[in-house]
């Protein structure tokens, strides 16, 4: 596959010269009418702030994910739930807790394994677990397109209070646009104190029941279990709010929740049902791996025939190891199946090579990327030494910007700039922008991994003239 420049920069209606002047800064000398490969002219599309599509993209997805099929055959399936919150807080503890108690498959006492999911059981209603407590998983795999939950259980412990990665919970819940319900717990706790938690949240603009706003809170012990019912049915009121439905009768789809090899039995991957029914049998992809589905197992270990909606299931049969947030669907055979799964290979291979220089989350490509979908917001997770300066530069990022456009800031916080910062900015096309703050050596790599672009300043007005240039176009990518 190649094109002529002058083709490639009428598709994209950019100027030959502007095209020429980018492949030079590659290191190809080449005129209007030269031809270049298909992975440079994706990297140069990508360079100018293009999303680039190839054709043969479309043909191999096509169908694959056939959102909007469903209309009439829609019934109601149950919430899928993340906890997440400060490290000690007891999301573990709740997880376990809620399991040991309420566990719908098996046999009470019957031993579960930790399949990555469960489901339990409140009032004669099923409601699905995700087994890693946290956001980094949560967002790692929203970057990788999967958006698995509905409803995020926010664990404030009530003798610690809101603390910095209560805060980071927030902001990225909120930027996956996923309700939370907040879970004060510790309430056994001599030095516990629900309602300095409730306070202390009003400044993450949480407000909740008892103090007048919209978000249900429940106080528990997940030590002393106390009030699991009571957050059970917290979710389930949520739920209902959500109006969860799926089609249950078409092939199924769903994302992997965890992928590994296993001595025994191959590679095992547990994934969530979220359309359709997944059955003994199914030929499915997921991300570059394939399969026949073999065998479907729950967390009591337990043999069924097929999984519905919301369900989640350890599925035996693929030829490789799936990856945690890699978004499964069920195809009509596999001939199928080997094309849709080698195409995502290649693709993967060329993405990684073309990365390098063509930054998802570059200030330059997410203007024009604004400007192509006609959106309105400049997204972006802030980093800075010390509170003060920190608010300095969210308030006066947030007075920039008109009527076209304006910065949103879906992260801000002190300290140096982690993996986790990364993951966040890669799931919402955001940049990040450091002060004084350097990134750790596992942010860096995955910045360069997703393609997510950090500047770094020590002088705020630098700072906040180099965004306001990004946000008038008139920032020159750097390369
Ligand atoms: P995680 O880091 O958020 O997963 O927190 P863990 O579940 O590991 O809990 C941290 C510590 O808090 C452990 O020592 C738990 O036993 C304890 N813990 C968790 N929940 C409660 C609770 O409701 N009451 C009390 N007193 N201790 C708890």
């Amino acid at each position: 596959e190649t094109i002529t420049i002058q083709e490639l920069s009428n598709r994209m209606a950019e100027r030959g010269v502007d095209v020429i002047k980018l492949l030079m800064k590659q290191g190809q000398m080449l005129k209007i009418n030269d031809t270049i490969d298909a992975d440079m002219a994706q990297l140069i599309a990508e360079e100018l702030g293009h999303t680039v599509k190839r054709v043969a993209e479309s043909d191999v997805e096509e169908g694959l994910f056939r959102i909007g099929d469903e209309d009439g055959d829609l019934v109601s399936r149950p919430p899928v739930v993340t906890i997440m919150g400060h490290v000690d807080h007891g999301k573990t503890s709740l997880l376990d807790a809620i399991r040991s108690t309420k566990v719908a498959a098996g046999e009470a006492g019957g031993i579960t394994q930790h399949i990555g999911a469960y489901q339990v059981e409140s009032k004669g209603q099923k409601i699905t677990f995700i087994d890693t407590p946290g956001h980094e998983a949560f967002t790692a795999m929203r970057s990788r397109g999967a958006k698995a939950t509905d409803i995020v259980i926010l664990v404030v412990a009530a003798d610690d209070g809101v603390m910095p990665t209560t805060v980071e919970a927030i902001n990225h819940t909120r930027a996956a646009g996923v309700p939370i319900i907040v879970a004060i717990n510790k309430i056994d706790k001599p030095d516990a104190d629900p309602q300095r938690v409730r306070t202390a949240l009003l400044q993450h603009e949480i407000v909740v029941e008892s103090m007048g706003g919209d978000t249900l809170e429940v106080e528990v012990s997940a030590k002393q279990r106390l009030n699991l019912d009571k957050l059970l049915e917290a979710v389930l009121l949520q739920s209902e709010v959500l109006e969860l439905k799926a089609n249950p009768t078409r092939p199924a789809e769903g994302t992997v929740i965890e992928g590994k090899l296993d001595k025994g039995r191959g590679p095992v991957a547990t994934v969530l049902v979220q359309r359709g029914t997944l059955k003994v049998g199914d030929i499915l992809v997921a991300g570059g791996a394939w399969g026949r589905v073999r065998a479907l197992l729950t967390e009591s270990g337990d043999a069924v025939r097929d999984a519905g909606p919301s369900t989640p299931v350890e599925v035996l049969g693929f030829q490789e190891t799936p990856e945690a947030g890699d978004r499964f669907a069920v195809v009509e055979n596999e001939a199928r199946a080997r094309e849709v799964a080698d195409y995502r290979l290649r693709v993967k291979r060329e993405k990684a090579q073309a990365r390098g220089s063509a930054a998802r989350g570059s200030l330059a490509e997410m203007m024009s990327q604004l400007k192509e979908s006609g959106r309105k917001e400049f997204v972006l997770v802030v980093k800075g030494d010390v509170q003060g300066s920190l608010e300095a530069i969210v308030g006066a990022l947030e007075k920039l910007g008109n009527d076209e456009v304006r910065a949103r800031i879906i992260h801000g916080g002190v300290g140096g700039i982690t993996e986790s910062d990364v993951s966040l900015a890669s799931a919402s096309n955001a940049a990040i922008i450091g002060f004084n703050v350097r990134a750790s050596k596992e942010a860096r790599e995955a910045s360069e991994r997703e393609g997510v672009e950090i500047r770094y300043y020590n002088i705020i007005y630098d700072l906040v003239d180099d965004v306001k240039k990004a946000m008038s176009g008139m920032l020159t990518p750097e390369i």
